[in-house]
């Protein structure tokens, strides 16, 4: 439960003085709706940073104004002139020792301007100046005020990210109110590490944000938004730490293998395995002998080898009397998994079974006997595993593959299909060493940092579309010396926003025009069987070209392919356009990357197709992917669970993750239960960032 003085915070933002049936639904755009579906709360009109301030503090008289620079100046009001037709503005004559200007208002009410700005009275206007025929002119002063209005002039005025139907000022009171909602809260920083860093305290920072008095407090580097950024990425590592801790004290089992199984595939496998692919394995296999559960992360580039991996993790499961799943986020890929582990599985005497939503009726239902018997030792398959009629006699290892398709839920329950099951994702997104951290913790972490050897570099040319028909052509010519290649759409069906964008099919019936009976197409919206034979013909070799959209992103692996063309790259984002190339060079041949893009051609667009010519190491790529786009999108936030941070910015803040990742260790070490004083207050930390399920953990625990 929730400290109940917290409430205030997770209460309706319509609570809040100002904020009517319109205002909430102008800030549900804003802010999105509450996580029951309903208004914003008054948290995140509180957590709602501004993005820059308007400074009002400059107070010159008219003689020393500049264009363009936000003045507030004393002035006395000399005369009125109102408009003389309909369409022209009204001027207000004002002027102070030094001398005159016009205000200008368009549409303006003549008796309002007559109140705003009475003949002969000293008034403060705020705004930007222009010299308009050697005179200064306000046109729509922000503010007109008179002593009273003026002493309580904000000197600077914060600027948010805003949508229809909301001023800065409106958000700005709202924030403000919510502010006053804030209890007084105990520090949970530590208080030397506060005054190392110049940092306010919680509420301090927060009021700087929303009343600062210079520029400075809204700025994005500025001490108001780098503590509360901290105090999101410390109750983050509190909450996976807590969350890691928990799991590792939940009893696992220890699954020791005898090395029987892995040791014929190995000898069976027509390569050795990499230095990287057995320290791997070795750490895997550690953690599974281990009475604690495992939670580890494979990460290795695609075409890095991490199937192998796989296979012989579960064979230690398998030789331990027990079972392995693996998941795959298509039934391409599953089928694919079926078709290259199955003839190692077996040299280990290994039984394999495919489930996806494609295996139905008595053949699933045979299935699902044979695994709850123990008959089938690693199941592969799709979601379809974790369906619950799925059981298994006693699962010991569930991997998980190309886990940012996956959601943290997903993954979950594949491993609730056994007791205390160890955990094994994989993914081929690189992700930066920063990222991991945030979104992982110490989740263990190993690394297929080590290409197989034979592999020849793909070379990677950026082409204009325009020179479409030259590059048909020389696909042409490619073909007839052997080539296979992918060809990849970024759209299914060419759609009316979208005109212009060359769809999968109509590539596919321009080419097939071009080469007859040599291209291949397979897309999402395809039946499965008709996807299945695309594959097999191109696998085979009957089909030369392979028309897709992103279907084959993930996974598929045909070592023949070297040529990889992808249209409208410029559409699309870094980790995809590397997860697409490598697809090609997988074999000893020379393999290619086209990449075509048409104008507008924007300057990320341009950085990303840069990067991809310039480098194909997957960690560099990675790294330039979180420059450009920032975290969310790298991971693709929604998909894959990770966390998105309101205040904190990976790209900007990568330093305090470590820094907040060793503070979380030290207070752990020494109040692992969080009942201490500061652990009070990290409670509270964890429940105003909404990580509420790791505060659950310590009361389980
Ligand atoms: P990914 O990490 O993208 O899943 P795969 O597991 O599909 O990569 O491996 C890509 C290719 O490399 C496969 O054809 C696989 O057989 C091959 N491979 C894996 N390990 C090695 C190795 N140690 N030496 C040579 N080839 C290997
Ligand atoms: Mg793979």
């Amino acid at each position: 439960m929730r400290d109940s003085r917290l409430d205030p915070l997770f209460a309706d933002a319509t609570a809040l003085p100002g904020v009517g049936p319109k205002v909430a639904k102008a800030l549900t755009r804003l802010l999105g709706a509450s996580p029951a579906g309903g208004a914003p709360r008054v948290i995140d009109a509180l957590f709602h940073a501004p993005t820059g301030a308007v400074d009002r503090r400059a107070r010159p008289t008219i003689a020393e104004l500049v264009p363009g620079e936000i003045a507030t100046v004393e002035v006395v009001v000399e005369r009125h002139q109102p408009p003389r037709s309909p369409r022209a503005p009204y001027r207000v004559v004002v002027a102070d020792d030094t001398g005159a200007m016009t205000l200008v208002f368009f549409k303006a009410q003549g008796p309002y301007i007559e109140r705003l700005l009475p003949l002969g009275e000293t008034r403060w206007v705020s705004g930007a100046p222009e010299l308009f025929d050697g005179m200064f002119q306000m046109v729509h002063p922000a503010h007109v005020l008179d002593a009273e209005g003026v002493a309580k002039l904000p000197p600077v005025e914060p600027t948010y990210p805003l949508v229809e139907g909301l001023t800065h000022n409106l958000v700005a009171r709202v924030a403000r109110a919510a502010f006053e909602r804030l209890p007084r809260l105990p520090e949970w920083q530590d208080g030397a590490f506060l005054a190392r860093r110049g940092f306010a305290s919680f509420a301090g920072s927060l009021n700087a944000l929303h009343r600062p008095t210079t520029p400075g407090d809204v700025s994005a580097d500025g001490p108001a938004l780098t503590r509360l950024a901290y105090d999101e990425l410390l109750a983050n590592q509190l909450a996976l730490q807590l969350v890691r801790a928990h799991m590792k004290r939940g009893s696992g089992r220890a699954t020791a293998g005898d090395g029987r199984i892995a040791e014929r595939v190995t000898a069976a496998l027509p390569f050795r395995l990499t230095g990287a692919q057995a320290r791997a394995l070795e750490a895997i296999r550690a953690d599974l002998a281990a009475p604690t559960r495992m939670l580890r992360l494979l990460q290795g580039d695609v075409g890095s080898g991490k199937t192998v991996v796989a296979l012989l993790a579960a064979a230690t499961a398998v030789e331990a009397g027990r079972q392995a799943a693996l998941m795959a986020p298509t039934e391409i890929l599953a089928r694919q998994h079926l078709a290259t582990l199955e003839p190692l599985a077996a040299v280990g005497g290994l039984t394999v079974a495919l489930l996806t939503g494609r295996e139905k009726g008595r053949e699933r239902a045979r299935t699902l006997e044979r695994l709850a018997a123990g008959e089938i030792d690693l199941l592969l398959g799709t979601h379809a595993l974790f369906q619950d009629d799925v059981a298994f006699r006693d699962l010991a290892l569930a991997i998980v593959d190309e886990q940012h398709k996956f959601g943290v839920r997903q993954r979950l329950a594949l491993a609730s299909k056994g007791v205390a099951v160890d955990v094994l994702v994989m993914t081929a997104t690189p992700i930066p060493r920063t990222l991991v951290l945030t979104t992982f913790g110490d989740m263990d972490h190993s690394a297929l940092d080590e290409k197989p050897p034979g592999r020849t570099p793909i070379e990677t040319r950026l082409f204009n579309l325009d020179r479409l028909d030259e590059i048909v052509a020389a696909i042409g010519r490619a073909i007839d010396s052997g080539a296979r290649v992918y060809w990849v759409c970024p759209l299914v069906e060419s759609s009316e926003e979208l005109e212009g964008i060359a769809a999968a099919e109509d590539r596919f019936a321009h080419l097939a025009e071009a080469f007859p009976g040599r291209v291949g197409i397979v897309h999402g919206q395809m039946k499965s069987t008709d996807k299945d034979a695309a594959v097999a013909a191109f696998v085979e070799g009957r089909s030369s070209i392979l028309v897709a959209t992103t279907v084959i992103e993930v996974g598929v692996n045909v070592p023949e392919a070297t040529v990889m063309v992808i249209e409208h790259a410029e559409r699309f984002g870094l980790a995809q356009l590397h997860q697409l190339r490598g697809r090609v060079g997988r074999g000893a041949e020379r393999s290619m990357c086209l990449l075509l893009w048409k104008e507008p051609l924007g300057e990320t667009a341009k950085q990303r197709l840069e990067t991809m010519k310039a480098t194909d190491d997957g960690f560099v790529i990675a790294e330039k992917d979180l420059e450009l786009r920032g975290e969310g999108e790298v991971l693709g936030a929604r998909q894959s669970g990770a966390p998105v941070f309101r205040f904190a910015r990976m790209e900007r803040h990568a330093e305090l993750v470590r820094v907040a990742h060793d503070d979380v260790g030290l207070v752990l070490a020494k109040d692992p239960n969080l009942t201490g004083e500061r652990g009070e207050a990290l409670r509270l930390l964890l429940h105003l960032f909404e990580r509420d399920a790791a505060v659950r953990l310590l009361r389980a625990g």
